[in-house]
């Protein structure tokens, strides 16, 4: 049994880290990894999550006993203020439907099982992804028979956005249809649109009737600025553009392995809530029964006591705030020092933890090869992967695979 199933290729993401770990040079560099590291080059538990550990572990009264279905109460209901806003309207109206989910992967998985089963398709089953994406989305949604389709997104010319192009594939994709934008710090280009252009976009789907699948993977991790980073789905619910968004804990408060997230689905009506909410609950039944408990209850405590929401609010800006320290030095030694031909101003004018470095995959291929530079073949650099003691060897490297 079993001939007839062929060997399925190795992750890359992860095949690149086993690469990084089995290299014995004392120089190598991981660029690759998706996950906040200190400087140096350590994972940074943020002390805001020990201090909830500590009190979850005196806490007597906890159990292990089931979550509901739909998750923990106080960590869903805390989550949606977090990313729809306290003073949003479809929390006033309470038609905000929101689950808990095994991080934003499950978030993803569940609102793209839910649109299949419910969503009213112009035609096939289709969903609009950023060309490029998160290698993940096409196979989420391709696994729940929903087929991805690419719009324009990122201009190789500019390193930075098609925004004409993003546009035309607005106007041109069917109406209603199913478009997926990354809340911000796009992964993994770190190309977001500025507020006026998404104020645009808004409006191209007001006027096609389309759905915004929002991916929000990175709140604070963008700016330094919770608010700040959710401005564009928060703009576009506002407006009443149909949509939902996915909510993954793992970075912002570095609780990778954890899998806390969320999916908050906005229907127009309380009414229409309602049934949502009953559809996915009987779906996430079938799949999981219900999320686990621990992760949600380390949120929950940070999300609902002043004092430990501020101090992850100043955790959140210590690791946005070593990332754009980093960009800055980089640009810095390519600009000023080496004079790396070429320009470099998206270094600086990208956002998040990703950057589109415009290296092409030969390039990328020799940094690793020559270097034991560690990234992806498409030029994608973790600004994570970057620390005071290696920021000069990478720029090194990148200036002579530019120079040729
Ligand atoms: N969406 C995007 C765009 C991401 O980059 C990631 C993490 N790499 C995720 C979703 C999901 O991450 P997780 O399941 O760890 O929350």
């Amino acid at each position: 049994t079993w001939e007839q199933v062929p060997l399925a290729p190795e992750d890359s993401i992860f095949k690149l880290t086993a690469g990084y770990k089995a290299d014995t040079h004392p120089n190598k560099v991981n660029l690759g990894v998706g996950a906040y590291r200190d400087n140096d080059n350590k994972p940074w538990v943020l002390p805001v999550v020990r201090k909830a550990q500590r009190i979850i572990a005196d806490d007597t009264s906890l159990d292990h006993e089931y979550l509901p279905i739909t998750g923990l109460a106080s960590f869903t209901s805390a989550a949606a203020k977090l990313i729809l806003g306290a003073d949003s309207d479809s929390l006033k109206e309470g038609r905000a439907v929101s689950i808990q989910t095994i991080s934003g992967t499950g978030a993803n998985h569940s609102g793209a099982l839910f649109l299949s089963r419910f969503y009213n398709f112009n035609g096939s089953k289709q969903i609009y992804l950023s060309n490029p994406t998160w290698a993940n989305h096409h196979a989420i949604f391709r696994n729940v028979g929903i087929e991805p389709v690419d719009y324009s997104y990122y201009d190789p010319k500019t390193v930075g956005l098609d925004f004409d192009g993003f546009i035309g594939s607005l106007k041109s994709a069917p109406e209603r249809s199913v478009f997926l934008l990354h809340a911000c710090a796009h992964n993994p280009t770190g190309v977001d649109p500025t507020q006026d252009q998404w104020k645009a976009i808004a409006d191209i789907f007001l006027e096609r009737g389309h759905y915004a699948f929002f991916d929000c993977a990175y709140q604070g991790f963008a700016s330094g600025d919770l608010d700040r980073d959710a401005w564009a789905l928060r703009y576009f619910f506002g407006k009443g553009i149909p949509g939902l968004v996915c909510q993954s804990f793992a970075k912002n408060a570095g609780l990778y392995g954890e899998r806390v997230g969320a999916l908050h689905v906005i229907p127009p009506s309380k009414e229409a809530a309602d049934r949502v909410k009953s559809q996915i609950s009987v779906l996430q039944r079938s799949e999981i029964s219900n999320p686990p408990t621990y992760g949600a209850r380390i949120v929950s405590l940070i999300l609902n006591d002043e004092a430990l929401f501020a101090e992850w609010k100043r955790d959140i800006v210590t690791m946005a705030e070593r990332i754009i320290s980093m960009r800055k030095e980089l640009f810095r030694l390519l600009t000023e020092e080496l004079k790396t031909p070429g320009s470099w101003n998206h270094i600086t004018d990208q956002i998040g933890m990703f950057s589109f470095t415009g290296i092409n995959p030969s390039q990328s291929k020799a940094m690793t090869e020559n270097a034991h530079i560690y990234l992806t073949t498409n030029g994608r650099i973790s600004m994570a992967g970057l620390n005071t003691h290696n920021v000069r060897y990478v720029a090194e490297s990148l200036d002579k695979v530019a120079r040729g």
